[in-house]
């Protein structure tokens, strides 16, 4: 990995998964985004399905299609999630599918020369 990505990687790593769901969710519901917000950042905690995993982090493993909630299955439910009549289911979809776009952005930066 070149060496001001190295640098980069984290800072977008843990920007895009605790202040871009902020910034999303003002974009998104406006006035609502503080209880939006809170919810997408909240759905972080599909990294809980590290713990089934062994070694639970290694930093060359791709999470995306490895992890039990980090899988494509996972994906399509968190997109059906949006179409939920609930405010806070759809902040949970949103933000759990967010969440792995980040993660797969780290898979790309790790495939990078
Ligand atoms: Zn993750």
């Amino acid at each position: 990995m070149d060496g001001r990505i190295e640098f980069l990687q984290p800072i977008l790593h843990y920007g895009g998964h605790f202040i871009a769901p902020l910034l999303i969710a003002a974009a998104l519901w406006r006035s609502e985004w503080r209880r939006y917000g809170a919810v997408m950042v909240a759905a972080n905690l599909i990294d809980l399905d590290h713990l089934l995993a062994d070694p639970i982090f290694d930093p060359e493993r791709c999470s995306v299609g490895f992890h039990l909630l980090h899988g494509w299955e996972a994906g399509l439910a968190y997109l059906a999630m949006m179409l939920v009549p609930r405010w806070w289911v759809r902040a949970l979809g949103a933000g759990a599918f967010w969440h792995l776009t980040v993660d797969y952005g780290d898979c790309v930066m790790q495939t990078l020369p």
